[in-house]
């Protein structure tokens, strides 16, 4: 009942709320602007974080009324949360491995949208080997100073914080010795390098670190413990938070009115019902997973089956639209950009091929 008045009460504020016209991408300089007062209209109707703590601006409630909340939010066909890598990967990062003094200092800042986050552990020699990380954090007295550089930092380009894995135990090797750091963009030393995208678009960068200091207090988890917090982040980030189904249920939705739209060409019929199909399949797995946290089990390598299913879903679900289109999903933009960035999703959050490799080993047991 609690769960049904939660969805009614969502539904109608996303109606009241959401932007007319859509706002402009968040990759871009406006965009970004736009959307950063959005997260702040959602924090101030309590729609910002509601699985979160009151005290850090949740509503306290729990993982399955966020999975609601979340397939109202798609429905409604709400903004894209440009502080997605704070809320959704920071944030719970931060609530496990966090101080008390960090999490009061940077959740609320996050949740209101205050401090928009960006995640640095890309670099150029360190993509799917993330272990091979080269920029240093070297102590001296209560600060890091930071050298090297990272890039493919999302929204990079403008946000005002990052969390980023660096190596801080001299001569150390892979994923020993590295530890997580949160540091404000706007430092001495870093200089942010916008990176074009094909569309044009400039949001993802790259950062380089010339001596810039951060002081110590600001790492996340125990020194030299990165790789462990940064695993928790990934687990976050494939798993359920990052792709909630509620995306997919939407997209599925929206792709059935194309078809019938289109007079229900008989070609595309098994393609249209297949995304239908998959988007409940991945809704049933993931209030399983929700079920499991809920008895205090956690995810593990699993994540790395989800990041797969979602990712390859997204793909066919714009490419069977993109195919009803024709030529005309060249200009049919809510169509064509999502279709575009699907093409996105084998790679980021750790591609399809390294997640494949973690199933073998971690999930089925096959030797390496
Ligand atoms: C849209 C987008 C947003 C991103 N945002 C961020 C961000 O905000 N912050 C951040 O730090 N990074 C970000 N990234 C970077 C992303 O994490 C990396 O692109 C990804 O980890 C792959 O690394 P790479 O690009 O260096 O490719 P490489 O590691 O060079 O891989 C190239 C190819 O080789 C394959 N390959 C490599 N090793 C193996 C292996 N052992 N077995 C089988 N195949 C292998 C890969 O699967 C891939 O197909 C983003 C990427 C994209 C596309």
């Amino acid at each position: 009942m609690e769960q049904r008045q939660l969805r009614g009460d969502a539904r109608s504020w996303l109606e009241s709320n959401v932007p007319q016209p859509p706002l402009p991408s968040m990759d871009t300089a406006d965009g970004f602007v736009a959307h950063r007062k959005w997260e702040r209209a959602l924090f101030d109707a309590g729609w910002g974080v509601v699985s979160w703590p009151k005290t850090y601006g949740g509503r306290g409630l729990g993982i399955v009324d966020w999975l609601i909340f979340e397939e109202e939010y798609y429905r409604a066909h709400a903004p894209g949360r440009v502080n997605q890598n704070g809320l959704f990967l920071l944030g719970p990062t931060l609530m496990s491995h966090g101080t008390d003094d960090q999490k009061q200092r940077f959740l609320p800042a996050m949740a209101r949208g205050d401090e928009i986050w960006c995640q640095g552990w890309s670099e150029p020699n360190a993509g799917s080997d993330m272990a091979a990380i080269r920029t240093r954090a070297v102590r001296d007295g209560d600060d890091w100073v930071i050298e090297g550089q990272k890039t493919w930092c999302s929204r990079g380009a403008w946000a005002d914080w990052m969390f980023g894995l660096f190596r801080t135990e001299p001569g150390s090797e892979r994923h020993h010795g590295l530890t997580m750091v949160l540091l404000p963009m706007s430092g001495d030393g870093i200089e942010v390098r916008p990176i074009a995208q094909m569309d044009g678009e400039t949001g993802f960068a790259e950062v380089f670190f010339d001596g810039a200091r951060v002081p110590v207090a600001n790492t996340l988890g125990e020194e030299g413990q990165g790789w462990n917090v940064a695993m928790t982040t990934a687990g976050f980030e494939r798993g359920l938070l990052l792709r909630p189904p509620g995306r997919f249920m939407a997209t599925a939705a929206r792709l059935h009115e194309l078809f019938v739209a289109c007079g229900e060409p008989s070609q595309l019929r098994q393609d249209v019902a297949r995304a239908v199909m998959a988007a409940r399949m991945y809704r049933l797995y993931v209030y399983w997973t929700a079920g499991r946290l809920q008895r205090g089990e956690r995810i593990g390598p699993e994540s790395s089956v989800n990041k797969i299913v979602w990712s390859e879903m997204d793909i066919h679900m714009h490419a069977t639209a993109m195919r009803l289109l024709g030529v005309a999903g060249l200009a049919a933009d809510e169509w064509f950009d999502p279709y575009y960035f699907s093409m996105a999703g084998p790679i980021y959050a750790g591609t399809n091929e390294i997640q494949r490799n973690i199933i073998g080993e971690r999930v089925l047991g096959l030797p390496r």
